[in-house]
């Protein structure tokens, strides 16, 4: 059954189309069952009414032609109920209607089972059968699991279509909306660049080109470069490898022939796909083949084809690298966005980012929250591969991308980023202004760092200290773990670029979603495993050097604050301080003459929020991460889409975490801040303010924002406002309660510029 399963999924998810996809499913569907028909409808959300899209069984011409409301017939009741439908004798049923273009009458066992994606009911899935059957509890087992399986691809495969079919690349297309997570705030109007991970055929997109010629002799020389490397690998292993064991080099070799794989990418190329679409499309097409046969043998040569197809790509993409161009509005789109996927595109060009993974509190976000880039996270049914080079609009408030957007839709974001810039620009007056209430509080506002840039943006926009430089930043971008040298140069410049202002410098957080290529962590659960401060007493090597850089880099200046990550219980912190005594001993003894620096730690996994008084009484200072102590508090991994909209830092449960760390810090006479994505948040940080944190550390692009915003307020109102919403149980009462007070104050517009756009 399982295999059953697996083999009709993975045809179907291969399926060019929608409408391909379908009629695999109720062929495959009905061939699993031994049944004589299955169907599906599916609901169409403009009618409201369930229609017979495929059929393999009842009379093929009423395919689009019937349909039926949730309220009729079978199908009705089963997408209503969305519950499955087991019935012996179908019309003795009270909900039963006889439709007769489709010669439904002839059959008289019925089951069907609802076809759910994310709670969206999408559609019926229908075995039927002449005579009198009950389908037994395995058989239902079959239908509920396999429409379980087939929503998502339905789902995909229907938004797929929207923007596929006519034309090539999607030209010419009517507008599509894709709905993702807010990653980074803003709008962008601009032409889609897709980037692919290095060598992986299965993204790469369709893209037409002009020049075949060209495209062929590019074909011939990679197939040159594979063969090349076929014939040296094989003299290479002579003496390892018995003769027949090397006749797989012959097999590559013969399947780089013109007569076999090499001629159908030709064939493609000549019709106008470059010729890494070409390959994708010839190889997956026989990987699919060979995936699908029952001999366990011819099973695994889909791993060769793959195989040579990956060889061949690589000196594709290759050779196309030096070739990328990047327009002046590039919105960058990839599977999974990483770093330094920002960092090729020139400066200036880039206007928007979409990753149709990881959500908005992964690192890339954050990045580009820092860089103000407008950026949408999780777009999971973006198929990306097939909009390379087309318009694109990105709402990066709300999550949603726009592919070829109407003329009217693109005017209307195009005011939204007008509105945007002069924004920006009035709220440079507020640069040397203090950040005072209007009763009179002052609210130092801090900025998190980790690239360079970051240190002019924070200067330009009157930042009044460092409340978490992010180190493992540096460490990411190097082959190797940054020497003690090399980090002492890092981190002067950091701490000389503020001064004398304070800088606080987080001790390495690595683990989790931030890798370094030369330490790998390979994990079931990175989240709860080895990160961050576990990873670094660990390793007291890696731990002191990376001090004893700091303190080194501080002397004269005086302005270093040290910060400890993911502290779990007092076990670890009382470790990592004597280790942080003992760099500063050594240090000292070297005759480097620095004066203790101020050492707090972060409270961003639940326990450390119970344990406050303990932990507090031990540090200088308290600083809130709010990203991870909302993951830990709501079980809502912070990278993953299909969990996003229940990742959220304003749920009663986290502001009330947030008020015994406040709280139990004061108590201890500790100052304590927030340097989470919250404190960012314009509307949140009124919020915090109320609360009593001490300071609010944010990314540099919304520093801004929350000072024209915490200017325009009392904390008396503050106050209220947050004891107002502390009594709420419901996260979306609390947003609702919270913009709507905002609004009465004439205060929403640094908030959503794009909150009236209607698409
Ligand atoms: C946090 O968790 O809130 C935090 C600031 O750390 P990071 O986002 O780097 O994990
Ligand atoms: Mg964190």
């Amino acid at each position: 059954m399982l295999s059953t399963l697996r083999k009709i999924v993975q045809e179907v998810n291969s399926a060019k189309d929608l409408k391909t996809a379908l009629t695999i499913i109720v062929q495959r569907v009905k061939e699993a069952m031994g049944s004589q028909v299955c169907s599906v409808y599916l609901l169409d959300p403009e009618t409201d009414r369930f229609v017979l899209m495929a059929t393999d069984g009842l009379n093929k011409r009423s395919i689009g032609r019937v349909s039926m409301a949730p309220n009729e017939g079978l199908v009705g009741l089963v997408g209503s109920r969305e519950e499955p439908l087991n019935l012996e004798d179908a019309a003795s049923h009270a909900r039963y209607r006889y439709f007769a273009e489709t010669g439904e009458e002839r059959y008289a066992s019925f089951l069907g089972a609802p076809i759910i994606h994310h709670r969206r009911v999408m559609g019926v899935l229908v075995v039927q059968q002449k005579e009198r059957r009950q389908f037994d509890e395995g058989e239902e087992a079959f239908l509920v699991t396999m429409s379980a399986q087939l929503a998502g691809v339905i789902a995909h495969a229907e938004a797929t279509g929207s923007i596929r079919g006519l034309g090539r690349q999607g030209k010419g297309i009517a507008e599509a909306r894709f709905v993702g997570v807010p990653g980074a705030p803003g709008a962008a109007v601009g032409k889609a660049v897709v980037v692919l991970p290095p060598a992986d055929l299965e993204v790469v997109p369709d893209r037409a080109v002009a020049d075949i010629e060209a495209e062929l002799a590019l074909f011939q020389r990679a197939l040159e470069g594979v063969r090349g490397d076929m014939r040296s690998l094989s003299s290479r292993l002579e003496n390892q490898l018995r003769p027949e064991e090397r006749a797989l080099f012959d097999v590559y070799l013969m399947m780089l022939e013109d007569a076999s794989l090499a001629g159908e990418v030709t064939t493609i190329i000549k019709s106008g796909q470059w010729a890494q679409g070409a390959l994708r499309q010839v190889v997956t097409d026989h990987v699919r083949r060979f995936e699908l046969m029952d001999d366990a043998y011819l099973r695994e040569r889909a791993s060769d084809i793959r195989d040579i197809g990956r060889r061949l790509l690589a000196y594709l993409q290759q050779a196309h690298q030096t070739t990328l161009t990047y327009p002046d509005n590039t919105i960058l789109v990839s599977e999974e966005l990483s770093p330094t996927m920002l960092g090729e595109v020139p400066e200036g060009k880039l206007v928007g980012l979409v990753s149709v993974l990881g959500s908005g509190n992964s690192h890339v976000a954050i990045l580009a929250r820092a860089m103000g880039i407008p950026t949408v996270m999780g777009a999971v049914d973006l198929p990306y591969s097939k909009i390379d080079g087309i318009d694109l609009i990105i709402d990066g408030y709300h999550g949603e991308v726009f592919t070829n957007p109407s003329e009217l839709l693109r005017r209307q974001y195009a005011d939204v980023v007008e509105e945007e810039r002069q924004l920006t620009r009035g709220l440079d007056a507020l640069r040397a202004l203090p950040c005072v209430t209007l009763d009179g509080h002052r609210m130092p506002l801090w900025v998190n760092t980790g690239l360079l840039a970051d240190v002019t943006r924070a200067q330009e926009r009157g930042a009044e200290g460092v409340g978490l430089y992010r180190t493992e930043v540096p460490f990411m971008t190097k082959e190797r773990f940054p020497s003690e040298k090399e980090q002492l140069a890092i981190y002067r410049e950091q701490l000389a670029a503020f001064h004398p202002l304070p800088v606080t410098m987080r001790t390495l957080d690595v683990g989790g979603d931030k890798a370094l290529s030369y330490f790998p962590i390979k994990e079931e659960n990175p989240f709860l495993g080895w990160r961050g401060i576990r990873v670094t007493l660990d390793h007291p090597e890696i731990f002191l050097v990376q001090v004893r850089a700091m303190l080194k880099a501080s002397e004269g200046y005086d302005n270093l604050r040290i910060l400890l990550p993911m502290i779990s219980g007092t076990h670890e912190l009382e470790e990592a301080l004597h280790l942080i005594h003992r760099a500063w001993g050594e240090v000292r003894d070297e005759g480097v003459d620095i004066p203790m620096p101020p050492v707090g730690m972060m409270v961003e996994i639940p326990a450390a929020v119970y344990q406050i008084r303990d932990l507090a009484a031990q540090v200088d200072f308290v600083s809130v991460g709010s990203n991870d102590l909302t993951q830990y508090l709501l079980a809502v991994d912070r990278n993953n889409p299909r969990v996003a909209d229940l990742y959220d830092f304003l749920h009663p449960a986290v502001l009330q975490a947030l008020r015994i760390v406040v709280d139990g810090s004061h108590a201890e006479g500790k100052p304590v801040s927030i340097c989470g994505e919250m404190a960012g948040d314009p509307a949140a940080a009124v919020l915090l303010m109320a609360m009593g944190f001490d300071s609010l550390s944010m990314n540099a692009t919304n520093l801004p924002k929350v000072k024209w915003l915490l200017r325009q307020v009392s904390l008396a109102k503050a106050k209220e406002l947050l004891e107002q919403l502390m009594r709420i149980d419901n996260p979306q009462v609390i947003h609702s309660a919270l913009n709507l007070a905002l609004r009465n104050l004439g205060l929403s517009r640094v908030i959503n510029p794009a909150a009236t756009i209607q698409a």
